[in-house]
This record gives C-alpha cells, sequence and structure tokens, in this order.
C-alpha cells in the first residue's frame, strides 16, 4: 500500500489514534529504545516474545478496524467479557469489521505464533474468548444480521448477538431456534451447537446453519455450506471455533407467530420431588411444538422454587390442553403461561445472567430421566446453586448422529450446574458448591456441552465416533492449532 496515500485517509487517522502508544502517521516518531520498539506478546507454547511495534502499526494500516493496546480508552471495554472472573490483558486486539481484517489479524499471529483469542459475543464460561499477552480478534463490531422473506433465510456476522437474530427473523414472521440469554453471541453459540427453547421443532441452531463465512488459519476467506468444502461445513456444526473464525452464519428460518403460548409456572422447593417425579414420565411423551423444562432457583428475596419454562410453538389451544396434566401437579405459587410476544420468554433471564457477575458452570447431557437423577437433584439441592436446563428430543434426535458435528443428538435434556456471586472472595466457596453439585447428578449424565465446558474434560471422548474425522479437518485447516483456544481438537 502506498503509506502516504494511506496517511491522508480517514482511517488512517482513526488508527493512528487507536494505538495511542505508537507514533501517528506522519508525525515524528520519538526516540526509540529498546522498550519503545516491542511490546511484550506470548507464543502459542506460552513463551514470551517481542513484537515490534512496527509491525502492529502495519497491522493497524491494513485493517479498516482499529488496533487497540493497553492506553487506549477502548481496550478496557474491548477486553472485558461477560464473566467476571476473566480478568485478562491481550497484548493487542484488532477489533475487525470485515472479513479481510479479521485475515489481517489472523495472518499477523500466525506468522508470529502469537497466542489468539477469538471473541464474538464474550460469553464464554471458562473465558476462552480473552487472553493474557496475545492478540484478540475482536468481532464485536461485526454485528449485523439481515433477514429475508422471501429466501427464508437470516445472515448473522460472527459478532452478532442473540437479541438482533431473533429481532430480525421476527421482524419478517420467522424465527430459527436461539438462545435463552439473548445478549449471548451467535458466534460461540452456533459453532459449539446451539439450543433453544425451538429445538424440538426446528432442531439446533446447528442444524438450521445452511451456509457460512470463515476465515481459515493460512488468512483465507472462504465460503463454505454443503457444496462448498463440505467437510469444514459439517466441522463448524459442533466443532466450536477450532477451525477459523466464522464472521458471517447463514440460518434456515421459519413462519413463525410470535404470539406464543409462553412463560412460567413456579413452585415452592418443597414441591420439587412431586414435580420433578411427574415431569420425568410425563415429558417422555411431549409433542415438537412443546418445550418444557425444570429450573431450579433462588428467587431475588430468597425464596427457593422450582419452575417449568413453556414455549408452546403451535395453536394455543392446544398447548394449553397438552400442559394441562402439569399445571395440575402440587400448588404453584404462580402460573405466568399465556399467549404473549415470544421474545418476552427470550429476554427474561437477560437481567439475571447480566454482564459483570463472577460464574461457573458444569453441564451433563441426560439420555434419560429416571428415579436415580431425581432423587439426586432433590437430595443436593443447595441454595446457592442454579439449576438450569436445555430441553432436547424432538428434532434434535431426528439428525443422524455423524451428520453434524454435535454429538448428543440421543439427549433428552442437558442440565446446567450454575452459580453465580460478586464478591471474588467467594470465588472457592461458589465453585466448591457447583462441583461438589454436579458430582451428585454426573453419575446420571454422559458427555457434555462443548459450548459450557469450564474444566476443558478430554475432547476425544465427548465428541465420540466424530473425533478422527474432526482432528483431519483441524489438520487440514489448522496443523499449527493457532485456534487452541476453545474446546480444542488436536490436528490429526
Ligand atoms: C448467560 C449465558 C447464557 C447462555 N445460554 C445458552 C443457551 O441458551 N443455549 C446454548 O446453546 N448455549 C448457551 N450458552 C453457552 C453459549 O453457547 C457459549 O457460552 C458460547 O460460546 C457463547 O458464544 P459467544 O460468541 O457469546 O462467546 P465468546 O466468549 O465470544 O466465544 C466462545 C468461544 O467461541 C469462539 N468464537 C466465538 N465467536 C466465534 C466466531 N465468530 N468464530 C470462531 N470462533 C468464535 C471463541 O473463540 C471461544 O472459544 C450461554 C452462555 C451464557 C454465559
Amino acid at each position: 500500500m502506498d503509506r502516504r496515500k494511506f496517511c491522508r485517509t480517514a482511517v488512517a487517522a482513526s488508527v493512528a489514534a487507536a494505538i495511542p502508544i505508537l507514533p501517528g502517521c506522519g508525525k515524528k516518531a520519538p526516540v526509540a529504545t529498546q522498550a519503545d520498539t516491542s511490546i511484550r506478546g506470548i507464543s502459542l507454547d506460552g513463551a514470551e516474545i517481542e513484537l515490534e511495534k512496527a509491525a502492529i502499526r502495519e497491522l493497524g494500516e491494513s485493517m479498516t478496524g482499529p488496533v487497540l493496546l493497553s492506553g487506549h480508552p477502548d481496550y478496557d471495554g474491548a477486553r472485558t467479557i461477560w464473566n467476571g472472573m476473566h480478568d485478562k490483558r491481550p497484548a493487542l486486539i484488532a477489533r475487525c469489521l470485515n472479513a479481510e481484517d479479521v485475515s489481517e489479524a489472523v495472518t499477523f499471529a500466525r506468522e508470529r505464533e502469537l497466542l489468539v483469542a477469538v471473541r464474538g459475543g464474550g460469553h464464554s464460561w471458562p473465558g476462552k474468548s480473552i487472553c493474557d499477552d496475545g492478540l484478540m480478534v475482536d468481532l464485536s463490531q461485526m454485528n449485523t444480521v439481515t433477514a429475508d422473506a422471501e429466501t427464508q433465510r437470516a445472515s448473522a456476522q460472527g459478532g452478532a448477538l442473540l437479541s438482533a437474530l431473533d429481532a430480525a427473523a421476527l421482524n419478517k414472521g420467522m424465527v430459527t431456534t436461539a438462545g435463552v440469554v439473548s445478549h449471548t453471541g451467535v458466534g460461540g453459540y452456533t459453532l459449539g451447537g446451539g439450543f433453544g427453547r425451538l429445538n424440538r421443532k426446528y432442531g439446533l441452531t446447528v442444524d438450521n446453519v445452511t451456509g457460512a463465512q470463515i476465515v481459515t488459519a493460512d488468512g483465507t476467506v472462504r465460503r463454505i455450506s454443503a457444496e462448498e468444502e463440505p467437510d469444514l461445513f459439517w466441522a463448524i456444526r459442533g466443532g466450536g471455533g477450532n477451525f477459523g473464525v466464522a464472521t458471517e452464519f447463514e440460518y434456515q428460518l421459519h413462519p413463525f407467530d410470535r404470539n406464543v403460548l409462553s412463560g412460567s409456572i413456579v413452585w415452592p422447593v418443597e414441591q420439587l420431588r412431586d414435580v420433578l417425579e411427574f415431569y420425568a414420565e410425563w415429558s417422555a411423551g411431549l409433542s415438537d411444538e412443546m418445550y418444557v423444562g425444570p429450573t431450579i432457583a433462588t428467587t431475588p428475596d430468597g425464596v427457593r422454587v422450582v419452575m417449568m419454562d413453556v414455549v408452546y410453538n403451535g395453536d394455543p389451544a392446544a398447548g394449553e390442553k397438552e400442559l394441562a396434566p402439569l399445571r395440575a401437579i402440587g400448588s404453584p405459587i404462580m402460573d405466568g403461561v399465556t399467549v404473549q410476544d415470544y421474545t418476552v420468554l427470550q429476554t427474561i433471564n437477560d437481567v439475571a445472567f447480566g454482564h459483570g457477575v463472577r460464574s461457573y458452570a458444569k453441564n451433563g447431557m441426560v439420555k434419560e430421566w429416571t428415579q436415580g437423577l431425581v432423587n439426586a437433584i432433590v437430595e443436593s439441592d443447595d441454595p446457592r446453586i442454579f439449576v438450569a436446563n436445555h430441553v432436547a428430543g424432538g428434532a434434535v434426535k431426528r439428525v443422524g448422529e455423524l451428520d453434524t458435528a454435535f454429538p448428543h443428538r440421543n439427549a433428552e435434556i442437558m442440565l446446567v450446574i450454575v452459580s453465580g456471586w460478586m464478591d471474588p472472595a467467594q470465588d472457592d466457596e461458589f465453585i466448591a458448591a457447583t462441583r461438589a453439585n454436579f458430582k451428585a447428578i454426573e453419575p446420571h449424565t454422559g458427555g457434555y456441552y462443548t459450548n459450557i465446558d469450564f474444566d476443558g474434560a478430554e475432547a476425544a471422548g465427548n465428541y465420540g465416533p466424530a473425533y478422527e474425522r474432526l482432528r483431519k479437518i483441524k489438520g487440514q485447516y489448522d496443523p499449527g492449532n493457532l485456534f487452541r483456544l476453545n474446546s480444542n481438537i488436536e490436528p490429526a
């Protein structure tokens, strides 16, 4: 690029402003010392490396978006992710505005074997979208979603949030499966599988991905689908961020009446056993239209409750009829299930799961509700723990085990054991309580959802028969394991 020409552009001005400790274009550089000419970075294998400021400046010049270093007014905001436990400081943050920016950033990192974190919506529970001293590829500004009623497709940039996906689709009278907290990012969420309240009818989010744009470790921007690079397309539907940076997803949409029978039924915790024992039997025969699953939580005023979240994706009268037996169990203290806008339930957890909370989670896939599982949940109940669920079955189960890279097609439900607190002094207490609670239910689970995997258990066993194919594809597209801050698959 003609450097003088570049310096005349507005983009150049913004780049210079975004790198506060580097001289701007055309300005006289300060006298260079060793400390002035490079900053500390960390390599893929953890060794300390030096990053030349001149090279960082070149990266900034090659990108449309800014490169942020410590000290820039946007640096701290950009490195802040959802879980308050992860306070890390990347050496540089490439705030990408398009796929070409991502390609420049990925190439910069690969050439230096620099550790890379990719930030979509920033909701990684274990904090895999941030790192100390590496390069953070920040997709937060790539957040546009469009929907087309004619083609029944939505297109979402890799840093968009689920709220934008729901909104764009619903505005066109359509929907696709999206998760239960609307400020979660489409990026990590989709790549790992994507559980939402319409699973049973439309499948997981990965089952609705019809194509994607992805920047692989060699810096190439690729369009992928069932026809173009089908192996890579298969791998990103469940294999997480292992294969590159997804800059765009295309989703199948479904015609949808947003006024749905939905809401929560709430019982005091004293009725937990009755409610779960009933649910364990009753839920086995539910229609694909009915999504209903248990949550055990402590309300802000300290009342421990068991709740059922309900969405009936069909004629409300039929939904009322199917739901009636559940409503007749025990004595609910609240029944909020009514015909209402779909987004009421889709945003109901947004505040409870607000940004900045310190949080720890474990999860397990449940193939069958048994008396043993009910006993374990009831007997291990702890007011510090939020037991959440993601109901599967239905359309999720009808997809072949190896049709996508998502491995748990047999699960009826995914149970998530979560705790949240604000005071760092309580970290050990809450983490230990969450682990103990999960230990009680773990014998009734088989495998886990990589998107909520805190302790990085062995990927091979969890991916089962898909693992070898995933390793081969990883070896083909990312032989150096540049994209390793995820539920990592070793390149073959
Ligand atoms: C409050 C909360 C609610 C949740 N609710 C649900 C739910 O209802 N259903 C469900 O299935 N899951 C849910 N999850 C789990 C969620 O799917 C994962 O946390 C997911 O990784 C979040 O994606 P993100 O883009 O926001 O995360 P990030 O922290 O940005 O990234 C997570 C991982 O994905 C990678 N990544 C992100 N974007 C890209 C991209 N565009 N290209 C390549 N790699 C990328 C990152 O490098 C990292 O490894 C929830 C999580 C939280 C914290």
